[in-house]
């Protein structure tokens, strides 16, 4: 390809709202532009590490015998009310109707239309199991769209979905792409983890993420180094440090106006974790009280669980369903549901008084909230001690860049998609639903690989492999070398760019750096005349004067041992 021809549309300054590495970037090197919030144009050089992504996605997904379908992006409701799901999905959703009034909606996933698919078309034992996928647009109508394409309202997903007899099956073909899956990062050169995850709105009984490592993201996962225990602080279970408490006699303190756990703790001079947070939250079945230390945060999906949906009271609703102005909650007496975290079954602390301007201490689980269930709601914060051997977690941000989850028979049995087993009994297909976002893939890539000038791209995603550029285009020797090694390294096969533009050396230089080709080819007279061309790599900076004559065999060995 040849620059002068290409539209590489480079920008000096990046967007004013851009705050993650990835989405500067990725804008200003050229590979997207934004239309509207959360709605992206891929450039040509953003297709190009699209499609690298992809085609190493497909081929991972054949080796597992997965088959390439297509669902359509528009769908009728009735799939997603067969399955509940066109009501329990809220604003997500972009709805429609047709011309005929028909409710329709743009697909978020495709759950529904597979298992229709199932449902017409697989029928005996022998034609499991099955996995199917695709690589194709999906449409979400996101709360906050925003770092750069790393939450879009429209974007690409890979979603695969499996289709087995029985759980044994389900265990198979989950197994393979969880290993599938670990090929895909790797061979897309991004660090990640795999993790526990929550089954969420999807429903089944086991999840896992793939989370790459970046101050982008907006997961935290929790990780020990000790046993290799991986979970998103979602579910994280964790042991914090018992806090140095001793025995308190129950008595009140005036706490004039003190309501937060910072007055309270600054009024007391005592440290957050001798308190006892009492948060009162709404559910669909009334009120509940949640306990936690002070020095925690509850975390609400670990309390959704226990729960269901739920929201913080107001301080109206405090005063009219505990009798207490907010700020003063303790967890005596209240006859309502409470959820305390097991960090409170020891230790004395202090707590709301139930009453304007007063605190208690000596609080106890065993004098005052005995009548409380015991559950881990706290999110888990670095320190905390692993729930499975004890040592020191470590909490991480991360990209979602993929999750894979057991559906078990949640579409299956509403969408009536069944099989005739071996004793011609009817059975309902037990499923998987897998899915990886390219974009996030590509995103974690820059998060991950660059430096001060732009982009590290690992090879086997970038754009192009190589970029060859001549300092001088007037210089008529360079121009001849460079167009001979140009088609020199294209016949070998590689995917090489050609900066044949007129411009100054620095600007040819800045940009390659910014759009961060891993290798470069530098053609100046001088070294030239001595038969020598400098060979850069981008990752390292390393330069190296080779011989003309070797350039082609150089690189060519260099793809090949970064290729293995
Ligand atoms: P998140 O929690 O980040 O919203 P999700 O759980 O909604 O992700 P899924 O519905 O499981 O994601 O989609 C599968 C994959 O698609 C995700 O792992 C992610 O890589 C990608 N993905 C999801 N939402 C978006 C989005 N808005 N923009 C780009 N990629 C996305
Ligand atoms: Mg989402």
């Amino acid at each position: 390809m040849r620059y002068s021809k290409y539209f590489i549309p480079t920008l000096k300054e990046a967007p004013s709202d851009a705050e993650a590495v990835s989405h500067k970037l990725m804008v200003r090197a050229g590979f997207v532009r934004q239309l509207a919030a959360g709605l992206y144009i891929y450039l040509p050089l953003g297709i190009r590490v699209m499609e690298k992504i992809n085609r190493i996605i497909r081929e991972e997904m054949n080796a597992i015998g997965g088959q390439e379908v297509t669902m359509p992006v528009l769908n009728p409701a009735e799939v997603w009310q067969q399955t509940g799901r066109w009501d329990v999905i809220g604003d997500e959703m972009f709805r429609l109707k047709d011309r005929g009034g028909r409710d329709m909606c743009l697909a978020m996933t495709h759950e529904e239309t597979m298992t229709w698919l199932a449902s017409h078309d697989l029928r005996s034992y022998r034609e499991l199991p099955q996995i199917w996928y695709q690589v194709q647009t999906k449409l979400r109508d996101e709360a906050r769209p925003k770092s750069g394409v790393l939450r879009t309202r429209e974007f690409t997903m890979k979603d695969s979905y499996s289709f087995d007899k029985d759980e044994e099956g389900l265990d198979r073909s989950y197994q393979l792409h969880l290993e599938a899956y670990k090929k895909i990062y790797s061979r897309c050169g991004i660090r990640f983890y795999v993790v526990q995850s929550d089954t969420g709105m999807m429903g089944g009984s086991m999840a896992h993420e793939y989370m790459a490592p970046s101050p982008a993201g907006e997961d935290d996962v929790a990780l020990c180094d000790g046993c290799g225990y991986a979970a998103n602080t979602e579910l994280a279970l964790s042991s914090p440090k018992q806090s140095a408490t001793s025995a308190e006699p129950f008595e009140e303190i005036a706490t004039p106006e003190r309501r937060t756990i910072e007055e309270v703790t600054r009024f007391l001079k005592v440290t957050p974790d001798r308190l006892l947070k009492s948060i009162l939250v709404m559910t669909e079945k009334g009120p509940v009280l949640a306990l936690v230390r002070g020095d925690q945060t509850l975390h609400e999906k670990k309390l959704a669980k226990l729960v269901g949906p739920h929201r913080p009271a107001q301080k109206d609703e405090v005063k009219s369903g505990l009798g207490v102005p907010a700020g003063f909650i303790g967890p005596m007496g209240h006859k309502i549901r409470k959820i305390a975290d097991p960090v409170l079954k020891e230790g004395t602390y202090i707590a709301g008084a139930n009453k304007e301007g007063f605190h208690v201490k000596g609080v106890t689980a065993a004098a005052h909230f005995s009548d409380a269930e015991f559950a881990d709601i706290h999110t888990a914060s670095a320190g905390d001690a692993c729930s499975q051997c004890g040592k020191p977690l470590r909490i991480e941000k991360v990209i979602e860049v993929g999750n894979i989850f057991k559906l078990g028979t949640k579409y299956s049995v509403p969408l009536k998609a069944n099989y005739l087993d071996e004793q011609g009994n009817e059975k309902p297909i037990v499923m998987g639903s897998y899915g990886i976002g390219p974009a996030r893939i590509a995103a974690a890539a820059v998060e991950q690989g660059n430096d001060k000038d732009g982009i590290i791209w690992p090879l086997s995603i970038a754009p192009f492999q190589v970029e060859v550029i001549p300092v001088n285009v007037k210089d008529q020797p360079s121009m001849d070398a460079a167009e001979e090694l140009y088609a020199a390294l294209v016949e070998k096969g590689f995917e090489v760019l050609l900066d044949d533009r007129d411009e100054r050396a620095g600007v040819k230089f800045k940009d390659a750096d910014l759009v961060g080709i891993p290798y470069r080819v530098i053609i100046g007279d001088r070294n030239l005349k001595e038969g020598l061309v400098e060979f850069k790599e981008r990752r390292t900076g390393m330069v190296e004067k080779i011989k003309v004559a070797e350039v082609v065999e150089f690189v060519a060995k260099r793809i090949v041992m970064e290729s293995v």
